[in-house]
């Protein structure tokens, strides 16, 4: 039996439809006898319409810090909850968290937070008791009690993050591509599919922008000796 944390991209969880797809794939993982805990993005398009409205607001389009946290995490408040209900439809017990609600401490870096430390008591706890761990991607708390996010695409990190503090035997990376390419294959059509990736080959690719991965969830991964896979939200293999 292994321990797995799946984190899910925001066109996996983009509608209603797919959110019930990821819960199938969950409920497949868990009857082979997985321990699951899974990171959520918000619905694809979500978090810019939050920015959007934040910068609307804001006299000079620039948001407070601090208040645009409050409203971009609420986007991973909404897909978690969503899995969670479905999952508890198909009959496996399943608990949705926020960063908050795990204790994802990081520090005080609005829009741009660092995970600092995470809570793993209650994920374990759940865990032990048979249930779907569900996780809001993207962000956390500070010391203050204030909410913050860790930058965009950071639900990766969320994921990776989490692998790492619960000592997980992989962290997969569900997206709309099946891996990480050469480069990016919606841009260049003759790119090829690599098997493997260093941390310091994914690293430089991350840095020179490649969205696949967060920049920062690839450092955890280093740091922390996480396997992490890139997968395709359907596809097998
Ligand atoms: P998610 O919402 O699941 O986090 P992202 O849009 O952040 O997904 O990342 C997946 C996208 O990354 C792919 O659609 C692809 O266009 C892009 N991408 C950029 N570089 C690469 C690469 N080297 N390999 C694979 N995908 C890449
Ligand atoms: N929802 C956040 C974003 O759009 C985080 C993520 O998707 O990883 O950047
Ligand atoms: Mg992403």
């Amino acid at each position: 039996m292994a321990l797995i944390v799946q984190k899910f991209g925001g066109t996996s969880v983009g509608t209603v439809e797919r959110i019930e797809q990821v819960a199938d794939k969950v409920k497949k993982f868990r009857e082979a006898g997985d321990d699951l805990v899974v990171v959520l993005s918000a619905m694809s398009g979500e978090t810019n319409r939050l920015i959007d409205l934040a910068k609307k607001i804001s006299g000079d389009g620039q948001p407070v810090p601090r208040e645009l946290d409050v409203i971009v995490s609420t986007g991973e408040q909404v897909t978690i909850a969503l899995l969670a209900m479905a999952l508890i439809k198909r009959g496996v017990p399943a608990v949705s968290y926020t960063g908050n609600q795990v204790r994802i401490l990081t520090d005080s870096a609005h829009n741009k937070a660092r995970i600092l430390q995470i809570d793993d008591q209650k994920i374990r706890g759940d865990l032990k008791a048979g249930r779907v761990v569900v996780v809001a991607g993207f962000q956390g708390v500070d010391e203050h009690g204030n909410i913050t996010t860790l930058g965009r695409g950071g639900s990766d990190t969320t994921g990776v993050a989490l692998a790492a503090a619960l000592k997980a035997d992989e962290c997969q990376i569900y997206t709309d591509v099946d891996g990480v390419y050469t480069t990016d294959p919606r841009v260049v059509s003759v790119a090829q599919r690599l098997d493997k990736i260093t941390f310091e080959e994914m690293l430089e690719m991350a840095s020179l922008g490649s969205k696949v991965l967060q920049i920062r969830a690839v450092e955890f991964a280093g740091k922390y000796n996480v396997p992490l896979r890139v997968l395709h939200r359907f596809k097998e293999g």
